[in-house]
Formats: structure tokens, sequence, C-alpha cells
């Protein structure tokens, strides 16, 4: 199908980009979610603004306290990245899992959080990975904690004034362990079901900060604070029981991938191997 007709408009600058924002219209970055909607017919709007040419909102920015990504920073760059694969190594494996190169060279992460999948990458690393989302709108610009961001299905708590102009991952402690696991059907896939987990190991072997998240399984990519609790403080030991808790806290679909039920024994088998690997590299870590 063809999309619905539309015009077009390619700022240079995020204030004239702003100041084209509104209920008729739609930003366009990578065009790999929105293309396909469009042809579809599930959106017309009457104005694109191409947000590819504003420089301000492109490439990686280290500060003392976070990494600052601008919005319009592709999959493959983060995929890709010395620095996302030095202090987010769990980040640069995600983005490996999301669909094929040519769309991973062309879709961005501001376009990945604002469509807000519930089984895509994005959406789950910037849970679990505590990120600020940086909005901007006509009246200047707001910070939006990732677990405020994601209100539902295709749902964000953006305001239709308003784009993603940044994410901020605060650093991680030295010695946190990570794992990341997803089943889909084809390479290249959207997820059936995955699970990605942070630990941190003391020095009497006990787990002194665990997070844990989940996407494909539920309306949108969730944290698990209920295993994340019973983790801090205990051992390996206490895996099957919190994965036995990520089973019971998710609501999965049956769709045409998968069942309802199928979706939920993955939960569990993924959550303890996301486990054992974060806790490996989390032992790693501390030798
Ligand atoms: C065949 C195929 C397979 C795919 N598989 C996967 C997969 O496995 N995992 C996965 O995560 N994704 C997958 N995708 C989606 C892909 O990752 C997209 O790149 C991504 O979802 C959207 O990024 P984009 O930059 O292309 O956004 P666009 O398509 O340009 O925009 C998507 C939506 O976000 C809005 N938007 C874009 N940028 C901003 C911004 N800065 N602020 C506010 N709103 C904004 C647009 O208005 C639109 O509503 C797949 C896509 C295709 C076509």
């Amino acid at each position: 199908m063809k999309p619905p007709p539309f015009d077009y408009s390619r700022p240079t600058s995020l204030p004239e980009a702003l100041a084209l924002l509104g209920p008729d219209s739609k930003v366009i970055a990578g065009g790999q979610s929105l293309l396909p909607m469009l042809n579809f017919r599930l959106l017309r709007p009457s104005l694109l603004v191409d947000i590819g040419r504003i420089q301000s909102l492109r490439g990686l920015h280290e500060t003392p306290t976070h990494l600052e990504i601008g919005a319009t920073t592709s999959h493959r760059t983060l995929e890709t990245h010395p620095l996302v694969a030095a202090r987010f190594p769990v980040l640069a494996e995600a983005m490996r899992h999301v669909a094929h190169l040519a769309i991973r060279n062309r879709g961005t992460i501001g376009g990945s959080l604002s469509h807000a999948d519930p089984a895509a990458e994005h959406p789950m690393l910037a849970l679990l990975l505590d990120a600020q989302i940086q909005a901007a709108g006509p009246s200047g610009k707001r910070q939006i904690p990732a677990r405020k961001f994601f209100q539902g299905s295709l749902t964000t708590a953006l305001l239709e004034d308003e784009m993603v102009v940044a994410v901020r991952l605060p650093w991680l402690r030295p010695g946190t362990g990570w794992g990341f696991e997803e089943f889909a059907l084809r390479a290249g896939d959207f997820a059936t079901a995955c699970a990605a987990a942070l630990l941190r190991a003391g020095p009497d072997g006990r787990i002194t900060e665990a997070r844990l998240a989940l996407m494909g399984v539920d309306e949108t990519a969730l944290r698990v604070p209920e295993a994340e609790a019973l983790l801090l403080g205990s051992s390996p030991s206490a895996f099957g029981e919190a994965a036995r808790l990520a089973q019971a806290a998710v609501r999965p679909a049956t769709d045409i991938r998968a069942s309802s039920g199928f979706r939920r024994h993955l939960v569990g088998v993924l959550v303890g191997r996301a486990l054992e690997a974060a806790w490996g590299r989390a032992r790693e870590g501390q030798a």
C-alpha cells in the first residue's frame, strides 16, 4: 500500500522543528516504524517533520554522572560504539537483536522509544538502565524517567507538541554484571519474549544490586520489582524463585508468534539464563 498524502519539512534546528509540531504533524526519524504505519493507513498526519538534519540530536556525550545519547543516534551506532561496548555492554548486545542491519542503520533510539512497541529492545533497556528521557516542547525541556514514559502499547507520556531530544543513562557501578536473553522465531524478528538483568556481588557472595526487565510479554516492557527485592541480599539459590515471580508478574498475549502460556514459560527460562549470565560477569568483575 502507499501512504496517504502529506507535506514534508526538514528543519535544521530544534526550535524550527518544535514550531512545526502539533496534532496533525508527526516527527519522522529513521522511518522504520512510521512508514509501515503510514502505508497501512494507521496514521494520517498532514505534515512529516524530518529531524534527521538536526546535528544537535545526534551522537554520544559523556558527563560525570551519565552518558547522553542524542535522539537520532542509530541502533547501529549504539551496537558498534566503543564507549557503549565498554560502559553499557548490555545495550550493545541488545542492539544486535534489533531487526536487520539495514533497519539498524536507519532506526533511531528516539524513534524506538517514542514508538513504544512492547516487543522492542530500547524501551526495555531504558527501564533496565534507569534512563531519563529528555523531551522538548514549546515550554522548554523536561526529563521523564523511563518508568513513567511508557504508558501502554504504542503509548508514551510525550505530548503531541513534544519530541524526544536525548536519553540519559546513569553510569553503572564498576563490577555490574549483565545478562540479555532473547527468544525470537527467526533472526531479526521482533522478540517473542526477552529478559535482561544487572547484578552486583558483595565480597561475601551476596547480591548487592539487582535489576530485572522483560519485554514482549505485557502491554509494555517492564521491571520486576518483586523479583529484584527477593534477590537483594540473597545468593544465586534465589534465581529460581525470582524467575517464578517474573512469570507471575506478566500478562502475555496470545498472537501469531506464540501462545500466552508459551510466553510465560519463556519468561521463566530466559530470566534464569539472564540472571546466571549477569552473576557470572559480576563475579568475574570482582576478581
Ligand atoms: C522489518 C522490521 C523489523 C523490525 N524489528 C525490530 C526489532 O526486532 N526490534 C525493535 O526494537 N525494532 C524493530 N523494528 C523497528 C525499528 O527498530 C525502528 O527503527 C524503530 O522502532 C523506530 O525508529 P525510527 O527512528 O525508524 O522511527 P520512525 O519510524 O521515524 O518513527 C517511529 C515513531 O516515533 C515517532 N518519533 C520518531 N522520532 C521521534 C522523536 N525524536 N521524538 C518523538 N517522536 C519521535 C514518529 O513520529 C513515529 O510515531 C523493526 C522494523 C522493521 C521494518
